[in-house]
């Protein structure tokens, strides 16, 4: 569904990080117009004064102008949703989609298993996402510990009450889930991208999901275990569509909005597919 695409006259990234002792707890971006930049801010500011894992003792917000010129438009991946029965079942699921985005058996086990024990060095959770090799399963980020991370990237103002609505009816109201389709949303649109692994590093937030650009993005009701502080994000690149610079400078510094919203298909049990 097309919903509007006005032509934009300025337009700021504004981001926000919290953190607590040095611990990042809170963070989110916008892409807005210049009228829009102020309340932005302020709204951004009071979500991290509020943060769950709050109060922060640092907040930063910065706004930064983006050429409207550079702006790619896009539409927002198809969501489809699964109910499994235990984190074992939601693994096995999330493995089965990735097999079905184009990853060998070898490739989707070891995305599951470096997101089941801590990413980062240690076991720690990463602040960004593992580029992984989509052939050979090589770690490709340079910093391991950061990761790569997506930025500059929304929903035109506009639109986001439509969309909202439309995520609320199909029960998807929660402010994460349009949050990770936009960033999401960005990853699929990237040279190179061959799927997307995520769950939550929130303890309580056990969905997560398979992303790939033919098979849209497809949620899995528990990919953890509640309590558990791990989780973080894969993305598998074809290095022979794109280099790994030009990937990550697409992911952290393109700016992309979007229109366009697809289809939101309703939830569905998981059942293997056929053999
Ligand atoms: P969240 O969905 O916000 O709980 O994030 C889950 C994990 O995804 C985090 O632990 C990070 O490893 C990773 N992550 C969060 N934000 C980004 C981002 N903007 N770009 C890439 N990876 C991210």
């Amino acid at each position: 569904m097309i919903i509007s695409c006005p032509m934009m006259t300025s337009l700021y990234s504004v981001r926000m990080r919290a953190s607590c002792h040095d611990q990042h707890i809170s963070g989110a971006e916008r892409l807005v117009p210049v009228h829009a930049v102020a309340e932005t801010t302020a709204a951004l500011i009071e979500r991290a004064l509020s943060a769950p894992l709050g109060p922060p003792d640092k907040v930063h917000c910065n706004s930064e102008q983006i050429d409207p010129a550079t702006v790619h438009w896009a539409k927002l991946p198809d969501v489809y949703s699964y109910q499994v029965e235990s984190v074992q079942d939601g693994r096995l699921a999330a493995t089965q989609l990735l097999i079905g985005a184009g990853l060998s058996a070898d490739r989707a086990a070891l995305a599951v298993a470096t997101l089941a024990e801590g990413a980062g060095p240690d076991g720690v959770v990463m602040r960004g996402a593992v580029l992984m090799d989509a052939v050979t399963g090589e770690r490709l980020e340079h910093d391991l510990v950061r990761g790569v991370r997506v930025s500059r990237m929304d929903l035109l103002s506009t639109c986001r009450p439509d969309v909202e609505a439309l995520l609320a009816a199909a029960g998807l109201g929660h402010h994460r889930v349009l949050e990770a389709l936009i960033l999401s949303g960005k990853v699929l649109q990237a040279p190179g991208i061959v799927a997307e692994l995520c769950w939550s590093d929130a303890p309580d937030y056990v969905t997560g999901y398979v992303a790939a650009p033919r098979c849209g993005y497809q949620r899995i009701s528990q990919l953890k275990t509640a309590g558990d502080k791990r989780g973080g994000r894969v993305f598998f690149v074809d290095r022979t569509k794109v280099t790994v610079s030009a990937l990550v400078d697409y992911l952290e510094r393109q700016p992309v909005l979007f229109d366009t919203v697809g289809t939101i298909a309703p939830l569905k049990k998981w059942e293997l597919p056929d053999a």
